[in-house]
C-alpha cells in the first residue's frame, strides 16, 4: 500500500470538523471558526481571460446562478468597509488571500495591498494569472506592490509550458499574450529573491496536462526557471444537475483527468517522495519532492463543500469578503452572510 492510499480513497468519510480547533466568534450571530481558517478577498470579477474551466465562475454555476457580482461603488467607501472587516477579524489570526476574476487589474488593487500591510497578517497569498505582475499600478510594478507589503505567496495560474497550448486552455480575447515563460523567467527569481514564493498551479486538463509523463515535463520546464513549487489540481467535481451552463458541463466532463489515477503512477515512480497529505472539508490534498519542487496535487468536490456546510450551520469554514461589502462562509455573496454590509 502507498504511503497516502488509505485517505486517498475514502477521502471526506475521514475528515471530522468537529475534532479540529474552533473558536467562538461572534459576527452578527455567534459561530464557531475553524481554527486554520483564511479569509479571502475577493477583489472584482472582471478578467482578461476566458477560461472554460474558471473555478470563480463554477462556484456560481453549482448554485444554478450567473456569475455577476454586484459592488459598493464608491471606492472610499469599500475601503472603509474592507477595513472595519479586517479590524473585526483581526483576533482570530486569520491568513489572507488575494482573489478574483483577476485581482491586480482591479483598479482596487494597490489599495487593497497597501492596507493589508497595515495588519500584522501571518501570511499573505495572492492568486493571479500573472498577466499584470511587471505592469505598473500606481507608479509602481504590480508584484513591487506585492513584495513591499511583504506578501508571503504568489500562486501563478499556468495552464501548459507550451505557450501556444497555454493560450487555448487560457485564452485572452483582447488578443493579450497573458503571462509567458519570458515574463515568468524574470518574475521567479526576482519574487525569489525577495521573500515572495512563487507557485505555479496548473489545471490538468485532457486537452493539456493530463498525466505523469507531462506533469514531468511541467515540472522540468520550470524547475530550469527556478521554480520550487508546483501545484497540480484536478477539475472540481460539482453538481451537473444545477449547473446552468450546458457547454461548460461539456468542456469539463470532457476534460477530466482524475488524479486517483495518476497517483498511482506516482507511486511507482521513485522520483516522487511523498511528503504529507491534507485533508480538507472538501478537499485532498497530497504533497511530494521532485529534484527539490515541491510538487502540490489537489482536488475537490463542491458537492461535499456544500453537504459538510448544510451539516454544521455553526461553523465557519473559510471566510471570503465579496466586493457588495459583505463577509460570508461562502463563495457565493448572498450565501451564509456572517457581517452583513448596511449601507
Ligand atoms: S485566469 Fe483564472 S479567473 Fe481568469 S478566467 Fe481563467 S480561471 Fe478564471
Amino acid at each position: 500500500m502507498s504511503t497516502f492510499e488509505e485517505i486517498r480513497y475514502t477521502r471526506q468519510a475521514n475528515f471530522d470538523i468537529q475534532k479540529k480547533d474552533l473558536v467562538d466568534f461572534q459576527f452578527d450571530m455567534p459561530k464557531k471558526v475553524y481554527g486554520n481558517c483564511n479569509l479571502s478577498i475577493f477583489v472584482d470579477d472582471y478578467c482578461n481571460a476566458d477560461c472554460m474551466f474558471c473555478v470563480a465562475q463554477l462556484r456560481y454555476e453549482n448554485r444554478s446562478m450567473i456569475y455577476k457580482k454586484p459592488k459598493i461603488e464608491d471606492d472610499a467607501e469599500y475601503f472603509r468597509r474592507l477595513e472595519e472587516v479586517l479590524a473585526r477579524v483581526a483576533p482570530l489570526n486569520v491568513s489572507v488571500s488575494l482573489t478574483g476574476g483577476e485581482p491586480t487589474l482591479s483598479p482596487r488593487f494597490a489599495g487593497v495591498v497597501r492596507l493589508l500591510d497595515k495588519y500584522n497578517i501571518r501570511k499573505k497569498t495572492i492568486t493571479t494569472n500573472g498577466s499584470a505582475l511587471l505592469k505598473e499600478a500606481e507608479g509602481k510594478r504590480v508584484i513591487d506592490h506585492l513584495i513591499d507589503a511583504k506578501f508571503d505567496h504568489l500562486n501563478i495560474s499556468k495552464a501548459h509550458y507550451d505557450e501556444a497550448r497555454n493560450l487555448v486552455l487560457m485564452p485572452y480575447p483582447c488578443g493579450e499574450r497573458g503571462c509567458t515563460n519570458e515574463d515568468l523567467a524574470q518574475i521567479i527569481p526576482y519574487a525569489l529573491s525577495r521573500n515572495l514564493r512563487p507557485r505555479l498551479s496548473c489545471l490538468l486538463l485532457k486537452d493539456g496536462i493530463h498525466d505523469l509523463p507531462g506533469m514531468v515535463e511541467y515540472i522540468e520546464f520550470y524547475r530550469k526557471l527556478g521554480i520550487d513549487n508546483i501545484i497540480f489540481r484536478e477539475l472540481m467535481d460539482y453538481d451537473v444537475n444545477t449547473m446552468i451552463n450546458r457547454e461548460k458541463v461539456e468542456y469539463c466532463q470532457r476534460n477530466k483527468v482524475k488524479l486517483n489515477d495518476v497517483w498511482q503512477d506516482v507511486d511507482k515512480d521513485s522520483r516522487f517522495e511523498p511528503e504529507k497529505n491534507i485533508l480538507g472539508y472538501y478537499y485532498y490534498v497530497e504533497i511530494y519532492q521532485y529534484k527539490g519542487v515541491a510538487v502540490c496535487s489537489e482536488s475537490a468536490d463542491l458537492r461535499v463543500q456544500k453537504e459538510e456546510k448544510d451539516a454544521h450551520g455553526d461553523i465557519v469554514y473559510e471566510m471570503v469578503f465579496h466586493p457588495n461589502g459583505n463577509l460570508n462562509g461562502s463563495w457565493v455573496d448572498s450565501e451564509d452572510i456572517l457581517l452583513k454590509y448596511n449601507p
